[in-house]
């Protein structure tokens, strides 16, 4: 957002259902928030949501792609270029996906990708940003090592040492050449990996189909489900049972679970902040109290996943 020049306090719409991460970085490049509620099946920023969104002031638009659900691109892409919008994917879920035929990232100016412990590429922190338009992506690259025009690789050499100038006031954003050489050696796997997920997405969802909680919209046509995330939903009404307590419950058999997300208005700073209440987006709101993510890493075993089932089964029936 900071190499887009956006100007100050422009405003970016995103989506309530996704981590503080996505908001808080447009707080920090000095930008405005806008909220606009998800797609109930999708669980994705509803593209019509988006166009009610706009305001004079809106410069771009932040999509992400939750879970590993491609966004409806078409749509949002439309929307942009109607409204001359820059547009910056969230993939930080979205490694492996795909929307009619090409890959997450590439439809907007940026796409960003986040090699976080929880992802699917791990370089304990780092990330990688694509972009369309070189001259922007140097200005990335110069902005994430303080602004300096050239790295440590180009100003020592056998050919001499080469100044640097600081054209900018830039950020310790740079990933280590450590973090990169453990990363690099990951991309082989990354095709293996999620084969696995998809096959465990696709024992759940069998596994699940009768019992009253409610399961994930099978992927839509033309695009690629990077199954990060397998999320079911949990109501008292259906389940007899309330989210915590069925988190609780999992907990107790050894399960590990998670939430993602509280839509981001339920969190007291932004609440405080800018007035923002979980009641103006319902959908994101609904999905957050009742949403429960189960474990879907490569690495589980057949009998992992069968006894994640049977966890399930013994709490919703
Ligand atoms: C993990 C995550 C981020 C943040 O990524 P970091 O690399 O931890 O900064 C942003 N958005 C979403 C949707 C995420 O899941």
């Amino acid at each position: 957002m900071v190499a887009a020049s956006l100007p100050a306090g422009s405003e970016v719409i995103t989506t309530p259902l996704t981590f503080c991460a996505t908001v808080n970085a447009i707080l920090h490049a000095g930008l405005t928030p806008v909220l606009a509620d998800v797609d109930p099946l999708t669980q994705n920023i509803d593209p019509a949501a988006i166009e009610a969104a706009i305001t004079p002031r809106t410069r771009a638009i932040l999509p992400v792609h939750f879970a590993g659900r491609a966004c409806d691109m078409e749509r949002i892409m439309a929307i942009a270029r109607r409204h001359d919008l820059v547009v910056i994917e969230d993939c930080a879920h979205a490694i492996e996906t795909e929307y009619r035929g090409k890959k997450a990232g590439t439809f907007g100016d940026f796409g960003c990708f986040s090699f976080y412990v929880t992802k699917n590429v791990v370089t304990g922190e780092g990330g990688m940003i694509l972009g369309r338009d070189e001259a922007l992506v140097a200005r990335t690259k110069m902005l994430a090592l303080h602004g300096m025009s050239k790295d440590a690789w180009h100003r020592f050499g056998d050919a001499g040492y080469k100044h640097y100038q600081v054209v900018e006031c830039g950020f310790k954003y740079n990933m280590m050449d450590l973090q990169a050489a453990i990363g690099i050696h990951q991309l082989a796997r990354v095709e293996a990996n999620w084969i696995r997920r998809k096959e465990i997405w696709a024992q759940y969802q069998a596994a699940f189909v009768d019992l009253p909680i409610g399961l994930p919209a099978e992927p839509e046509a033309g695009t690629r489900h990077a199954h990060h995330l397998y999320t079911i939903a949990v109501t008292p009404d259906r389940c007899g049972v309330e989210r915590d307590a069925f988190l609780d419950a999992m907990t107790a058999a050894r399960i590990g679970v998670g939430v993602h997300y509280l839509s981001v208005p339920e969190h007291p700073y932004y609440q405080q902040r800018f007035g923002w209440q979980p009641d103006h987006w319902p959908v994101a709101r609904d999905i957050g109290r009742r949403t429960v993510s189960l474990p879907i890493s490569p690495k589980l075993s057949e009998a992992d996943v069968a006894r994640v089932i049977d966890a399930v089964r013994a709490q919703c029936r």
